[in-house]
C-alpha cells in the first residue's frame, strides 16, 4: 500500500456510516456454507460467488468450499449450494435431473421477487425488470419468465420498450438498485403505461435502502467517502453513486491496500461505509490505517438500527439430520457485527 499523506491538511475525523456491511441475506448465505461444510460429506460445491466479495470467498475456500461457475463442474451426487443472488429455474431443474444434493442460499428477499415474476407471468403480464444486465440476480429473475420479461436500466430505456399489450404490463426491480434512480424509472414506466402494476413501492431491499440512507447523511458531512466493497457488488457501486450525486467524491475499494493518497489529500473528514457483502474486519483495517497515519477521531452516524435475521433453509437441516449431526447454534450477533 502507498503511504498515506501526512503533510498538508490531515484527516481529523473519520465518520462511519451505519448501517453498513453485512445484511441478513449475506450473513445467512455465509452461514449456510459454513454449516454445510460441517454437516455434509465433502466435497461441498458453491455455484458462483456465494456473495460478491473476494475476501469472503477466499475464507470459505480455505475452509473447504469449492467454488464453480456452472453446474457442469460439479460431479454427480455432490452437494451444491446456490448463491445469495438466486438462480434461474433451468439451473434448479438441471440439478434435480442430475440428482445433485442442493442447498439454496438465495436471499429470501430475492426469492420474493422471483415469486412476483412467476405470479405476473401466470396472469399474462409482460414484466419489465429494472436492473443491471449480467448481474447474477437479474439473470436468475429473468429466467423465471424469459419470454415475458424485458430489462431496463434507465428511464430513457422505457421509450424503446415494445410490449405486446401496453394495457397488461407489470414491473419488478432488482433488490440492490439506487433508490432514487429506480424511482425515476418507475415514474417513466407509469407515464408510458398508466395501467402498469407492480409492488407497492419497489423491490429494493431494506439493507440497500438503509445503507444508501446512511450514505446520504454521511456524504453531507465529509470531504470524501470510501466505500469498501467489490467491483461486481451492485449495492456497493450504488453507494459510490449516491455519494457522488451529492457531490461528495467517493471511491470503491476492496480493502485498505486500494486507498490512494491523492484521494485523501486535503480531506479533513473522511467517510467510510461498506457494501452488504463486505465483512466488518475490512472496515476496521481501513479505520486503523487512517488512524495510524493521521491520528483521526472516529465517530459513527447511524441512521437506523437493523435486526433482520433469516432462518436457515430446511434442506440444510434435513441434511444435518440425515448425517446424524446438529447445526451449530447461531451466534445471535447482528449481521453487521459478524466479521
Ligand atoms: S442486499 Fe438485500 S437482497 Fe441482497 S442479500 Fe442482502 S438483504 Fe438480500
Amino acid at each position: 500500500m502507498a503511504t498515506l499523506p501526512l503533510a498538508g491538511a490531515r484527516t481529523e475525523d473519520i465518520v462511519l456510516a451505519g448501517p453498513r456491511g453485512f445484511c441478513a441475506g449475506v450473513d445467512r448465505a455465509i452461514e449456510i456454507v459454513e454449516q454445510a461444510l460441517k454437516v455434509c460429506p465433502p466435497p461441498v460445491y458453491v455455484r458462483k460467488e456465494i456473495v460478491h466479495n473476494r475476501h469472503v470467498v477466499e475464507a470459505l475456500r480455505a475452509k473447504g468450499a469449492h467454488f464453480v461457475d456452472e453446474l457442469s463442474e460439479v460431479p454427480d451426487d455432490a452437494t451444491v449450494i446456490f448463491s445469495a443472488h438466486g438462480i434461474a429455474p433451468a439451473v434448479r431443474e438441471e440439478a434435480r435431473r442430475r440428482g445433485l444434493r442442493v442447498i439454496d442460499a438465495t436471499c429470501p428477499l430475492v426469492t420474493k421477487v422471483h415469486l412476483e415474476a412467476i405470479r405476473y407471468a401466470r396472469e399474462g403480464y409482460s414484466i419489465i425488470l429494472v436492473g443491471h444486465a449480467d448481474h447474477d440476480e437479474v439473470v436468475g429473475t429473468m429466467g423465471e419468465a424469459p419470454d415475458r420479461m424485458f430489462l431496463i436500466a434507465h428511464p430513457e430505456d422505457v421509450d424503446r420498450l415494445a410490449v405486446p399489450d401496453p394495457e397488461k404490463v407489470a414491473y419488478l426491480t432488482q433488490t440492490t438498485l439506487s433508490v432514487d434512480d429506480t424511482r425515476d424509472c418507475i415514474e417513466a414506466l407509469r407515464r408510458r403505461f398508466p395501467r402498469i402494476v407492480g409492488p407497492s413501492k419497489d423491490d429494493i431491499c431494506y439493507a440497500t435502502q438503509n445503507r444508501q440512507a446512511a450514505v446520504k447523511t454521511v456524504a453531507g458531512e465529509v470531504d470524501v467517502l470510501l466505500v469498501i466493497g467489490a467491483a461486481n457488488s451492485s449495492n456497493a457501486n450504488r453507494l459510490v453513486e449516491v455519494s457522488r450525486v451529492m457531490r461528495t467524491p467517493s471511491y470503491l475499494i476492496n480493502d485498505k491496500h486500494d486507498i490512494r493518497p491523492e484521494w485523501l489529500a486535503g480531506a479533513r473528514r473522511v467517510g467510510i461505509t461498506a457494501g452488504a457483502s463486505t465483512p466488518e474486519f475490512l472496515v476496521s483495517e481501513v479505520v486503523e490505517e487512517l488512524r495510524r497515519a493521521h491520528g483521526a477521531q472516529v465517530r459513527e452516524v447511524r441512521v437506523v438500527e437493523e435486526d433482520v435475521r433469516f432462518g436457515l433453509p430446511r434442506e440444510l437441516e434435513d441434511m444435518a439430520r440425515e448425517a446424524d449431526k446438529t447445526l451449530s447454534a447461531r451466534d445471535g450477533t447482528a449481521p453487521a457485527e459478524r466479521a
